[in-house]
């Protein structure tokens, strides 16, 4: 069948959308007709960069909703995108034509004695997180619970507690999903297995996930958690660092001590700091934490704590580092190979500094991440049991710039592609040095995250040597190719 030329709605009759708003409990918004300030406010997204006027939108209160809407999209032929959480980097909730904003479906519930939530897929992480731990149980999401669960689960998901548990995906039991014909379907390992593979890791090329049923696990209710941020003069110290956190503390914590860096810009100067989260008493915490402090001094504020699970994954307090008037970015990553090189650590350093230079008004609060995590339980798994085909070790780069002028974007996502091309290239060079597989190689896993990127990449270094199969399952599931935001494949080329 192929992809066919979708219509963005914008010439439906008041009586065909009558039709929809009469089939389901939700509301429909429709731009021109709805009060702009009932309309404009669900437009919003994290990255304001992609903000698009859908011409209606849907918020279902029911999955009987969901499957109306998506039966009303397939008879319409409407392009369509979805939204959960509204939280991804790259704009595959945002679209011209029907949203369907699973906002209002976010409810959860919690089986404390078979350790398992069953949360709506419109849950934000939070939710999930909150439910759990009031009976003394985690799952396992990403560092922020404001992401939704829907964006998070289906590209795979990481998290601090990925080295003990996996993936969020992996933690995965069943889920319902509503396919292009607007059915529901249930996939899990006892249903539509295949349906079940790719949606871990597949993100929404075969549906719209309207129940998520998780694995969770039981947990102390504090971890030790904080952050350390050091002066300038201690950059290349800090750099140097990252090998011995990764090596002799992470990779001998049993996966319970997850540490972080980050870069900031300040004054025109790199401002080195480690985000640490130690699942454990503080007692053990501050073994993990001495080389930071051997580092110093650290900047006041610094430091770290006993705190609930919850608490450090709290938005409100990463808030402050993203002032509302700084809301538009290109979030991009790529994955570095240990032993880090030190040489291409610090290369990455200056490039960032001098990009940051070149505006530093618009774009002071830009980060660079280093996610020196231990990723063998992820890596663990074999790379043809889901769709997510990053499950390789390695420490993440991640870029974010992060401006302030509607007028930069074409600028900065220029900008962003040629610092990560070039990062990229240096750990190619390093790679062939040194005999390791590279993206694109097609018989390993690949190096991308594809949750932090820019929505650009090739899908071969999405989904490496599962796309054939990817494929396959287009096929079967979405042969119309109704669902064509989140890295879809298109069967056919
Ligand atoms: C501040 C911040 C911190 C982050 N931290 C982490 C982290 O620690 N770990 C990590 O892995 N990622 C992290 N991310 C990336 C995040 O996981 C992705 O951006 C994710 O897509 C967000 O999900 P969402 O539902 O909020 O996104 P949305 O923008 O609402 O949706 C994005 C896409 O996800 C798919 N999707 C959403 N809901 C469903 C559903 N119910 N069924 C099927 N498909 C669906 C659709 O393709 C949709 O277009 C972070 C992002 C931000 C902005």
């Amino acid at each position: 069948m192929g992809r066919s030329k979708r219509v963005d709605g914008s010439n439906l009759s008041s009586e065909t959308l009558d039709s929809l708003r009469s089939s389901i409990k939700g509301k429909v918004v429709v731009k021109g007709q709805s009060p702009e300030e009932e309309y404009r406010p669900l437009l919003e997204r994290w990255n304001r960069m992609h903000i698009k006027e859908a011409n209606i939108i849907v918020l279902p209160e029911s999955e009987e909703d969901v499957s109306a809407t998506v039966k009303f999209v397939a008879e319409h032929n409407l392009d369509v995108a979805i939204a959960s959480g509204r939280h991804t980097y790259s704009g595959p909730s945002s679209g011209y034509g029907l949203i369907i904003d699973m906002r209002n479906l976010r409810k959860v519930s919690v089986d404390a004695e078979k350790m398992v939530a069953v949360a709506q897929g419109g849950s934000l992480a939070g939710d999930i997180e909150s439910a759990a731990e009031a009976v003394g149980l985690r799952p396992v999401m990403g560092a922020v619970n404001a992401t939704g669960c829907g964006g998070i689960t289906t590209g795979g998901g990481i998290g601090n507690l990925s080295a003990q548990y996996g993936l969020v995906a992996d933690n995965l039991l069943a889920a319902r999903v509503a396919l292009a014909d607007g059915s529901i379907v249930i996939a899990s390992e006892e249903e539509n297995q295949d349906l079940f593979w790719g949606i871990r890791g597949g993100g929404s090329n075969f549906g719209l996930v309207t129940e998520f049923t998780y694995k969770l696990h039981k947990a102390d209710p504090q971890v030790y958690s904080g952050f350390f941020m050091f002066p300038p003069d201690k950059v290349d110290a800090y750099l140097e660092l990252m090998n011995v956190m990764h090596q002799d503390y992470v990779m001998k914590s049993n996966g319970k001590f997850a540490c972080n860096g980050f870069t900031a810009i300040m004054g025109g100067n790199p401002i080195p700091g480690f985000l640490v989260w130690y699942d454990g008493p503080e007692e053990e915490g501050k073994k993990y934490i001495q080389p930071l402090l051997d580092l110093g001094p650290i900047y006041p504020g610094s430091g770290a704590e006993m705190k609930c699970h919850t608490e450090t994954t709290d938005w409100k307090q990463f808030e402050k580092m993203f002032p509302p008037q700084f809301n538009r970015l290109v979030g991009t990553s790529t994955q570095i190979s240990y032993p880090l090189s030190v040489d291409i650590l610090k290369r990455t350093v200056q490039k960032f500094k001098e990009v940051v230079a070149t505006r530093p008004e618009n774009l002071s609060v830009s980060k660079l991440l280093f996610d020196l995590r231990d990723y063998s339980k992820v890596a663990s798994v074999p790379l043809d049991a889901t769709a997510y085909a990053n499950r390789r070790e390695g420490c993440l780069i991640g870029v974010d710039f992060i401006w302030d002028k509607e007028e930069l974007d074409k600028e900065m996502m220029q900008v962003t592609k040629d610092f990560i091309a070039e990062v990229r290239d240096w750990i190619k060079q390093d790679n062939e040095q040194k005999g390791i597989a590279d993206v694109g190689a097609h018989v390993a896993a690949t190096t991308l995250y594809a949750l932090v990127s820019d929505g650009d990449e090739k899908l071969v270094s999405v989904f490496g040597p599962n796309l054939g199969r990817m494929k396959e399952l287009k096929k079967k599931y979405d042969p119309g190719m109704m669902w064509d935001k989140w890295y879809p494949v298109d069967p056919e080329v």
